[in-house]
């Protein structure tokens, strides 16, 4: 049996012409004079291979093509595009239509011939597949609106791929970067409450589930379950321990009542890249929702993944490196390295060291009324007014986003609230600057040293800690010594 082809060709001259050589070659040959026409024939006539031309009017090669390659019904059918252009771009777009050949329109008969019987000869359809081409033939799926469904799909992939590549500004703003994420999910997917999971590369860094609960008020013990739910879940890939749970977007108001019981729905995705758990996200909701049917969960999936695999290798990057990249700070992991060893040194040769805790104060405001960047700029000057007040060998660090510390070897609580308040003053009197706009600032700290009681390093960051809890609750801009003997100045 003579294989079939399915010509298109909107000069009906060319169609002529290449109809003619085509048959002299033993083909059978449908002709069709537009992308519409030929993909109705499609299902008609069941070609062996399509050939078709690429400027037409209404639907052309490319979008005929793509309707060919978007159907699991038609896509094993070859296509080969014609066209008189002969440009890297147009072969290109051909081949990401899914065309099987690209060629010029310039080719003669015989070698065109030649062409086609090696394209059916590596793409050969089975009888079985015709078949079923036939019955899956249905008159309102024409072209037109099959297109539709394509382009909007396209369109939806790259608006979703923009939205989420956004996010990529953020990612050493862990909380922004969560806060800005959840504002995006929330506005396609319904929840009562959704968590976000960022893994660490590092085995030290606590696991948190961040909670966005749209606003809402929720009970503790609700909230305690969906985490022990998540990450009883994630634990099957790795065992997550020691996790905790950080609310974002919340807003103070009366609790809502509901319970672990009250979630009808729920859908748990842990996010792995190269065998590893980099993260995972959840959503629990009150109503009934099969979130795996949701049409666009598979290119949300692909798009969180992609700023997943970001966010871990960025983070593994600063892991890795012993600078903090805004502030030349040493980063938070060289911190504790240098807070344990400080500890057990000073445990076999007693002596004294002091340990501080700074945390700006007001800083999201700094963020929300200047942008990041005055923050970033403001952030960097305090970490540069931080070594200007303390002495070579006192060993400073970024702690996390916007909290410095800074460990004295060799200094009591006297010596250290020397520096300690020097490094207050001056940054409440630097008059920032940047770019024309000015702001003042003022920072808390927490001082604290190693006093007996503290059994390991943990204990002793837990009592700086509490003190600059006590520094922000006071009124901020001081100084507060662990044990109560609080002293400002
Ligand atoms: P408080 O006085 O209680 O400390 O108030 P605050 O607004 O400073 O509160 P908090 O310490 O919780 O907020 C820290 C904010 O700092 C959260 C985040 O938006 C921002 N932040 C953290 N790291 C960075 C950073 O590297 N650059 C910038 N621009 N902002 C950061
Ligand atoms: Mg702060
Ligand atoms: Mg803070």
């Amino acid at each position: 049996m003579s294989a079939k082809i399915l010509l298109v060709e909107d000069s009906s001259s060319q169609l002529m012409f290449l109809k003619d050589g085509l048959v002299k070659n033993g083909f059978t040959v449908e002709t069709a004079v537009n992308g519409a026409e030929a993909y109705k024939k499609l299902f008609e006539f069941i070609p062996d291979i399509v050939l078709s031309d690429i400027m037409m009017p209404t639907i052309d090669g490319y979008q005929l093509c793509r309707l060919i390659k978007n159907k699991e019904e038609t896509k094993k059918i070859p296509v080969i595009l014609l066209t008189v252009l002969d440009k890297k771009i147009d072969n290109f777009w051909g081949k990401k239509a899914g065309a099987q050949l690209f060629l010029s329109k310039s080719i003669d008969i015989e070698e065109l011939v030649k062409n086609i019987n090696a394209t059916l000869r590596r793409y050969p359809i089975t009888d079985e597949y015709k078949a079923n081409i036939a019955q899956k033939f249905s008159p309102e799926n024409s072209a037109q609106s099959q297109l539709n469904v394509i382009l909007n799909d396209l369109l939806l992939k790259s608006v979703f791929a923009n939205e989420f590549r956004n996010l990529s500004d953020f990612l050493n703003y862990e909380r922004i970067l969560v806060e800005k994420l959840f504002s995006l999910l929330s506005s396609f997917v319904e929840y009562t409450v959704a968590g976000v999971y960022f893994a660490s590369p590092d085995d030290f860094s606590e696991n948190i589930l961040y909670i966005d609960t749209l606003g809402r008020n929720f009970s503790k013990t609700f909230l305690s379950d969906i985490q022990y739910d998540f990450f009883r879940k994630l634990d099957d890939i790795k065992n997550v321990r020691d996790t905790k749970f950080e609310v974002v977007r919340i807003l103070l108001g009366k609790e809502v009542d509901y319970t672990f019981t009250d979630m009808k729905s729920k859908i748990i995705i842990p996010l792995v890249f190269d065998k590893k758990l980099i993260g995972g996200i959840c959503f629990y909701t009150r109503s009934d929702i099969d979130y795996a049917s949701f049409r666009y969960f598979d290119i949300m999936i692909s798009e969180l993944l992609a700023i997943f695999k970001m966010k871990y290798q960025y983070t593994e990057k600063e892991f890795m490196s012993v600078l903090d990249g805004l502030t030349g700070l040493y980063n938070r992991r060289q911190f504790e390295l240098g807070l344990e060893q400080e500890f057990n040194r000073t445990k076999r040769h007693p002596a004294d060291f002091s340990l501080a805790i700074l945390d700006i104060d007001f800083f999201k405001k700094v963020n929300d009324n200047y942008g990041h960047q005055y923050g970033d700029y403001v952030l960097k000057t305090v970490s540069d007014l931080m070594k200007a007040s303390f002495r070579k060998t006192d060993l400073l660090y970024r702690y996390g986003g916007e909290e410095l510390v800074m460990i004295m070897p060799e200094t009591n609580i006297e010596g250290a609230i020397i520096p300690t308040q020097r490094l207050r003053r001056s940054v409440e009197e630097y008059d920032f600057d940047y770019n024309g706009v000015k702001a003042k600032v003022t920072v808390s700290i927490g001082l604290t040293m190693n006093y007996l009681e503290f059994k390991n390093s943990t204990e002793l960051l837990k009592s700086a800690d509490e003190s600059l809890y006590k520094a922000k609750e006071s009124g901020r801009n001081r100084v507060i010594i662990y044990e109560g003997n609080s002293k400002d100045e």
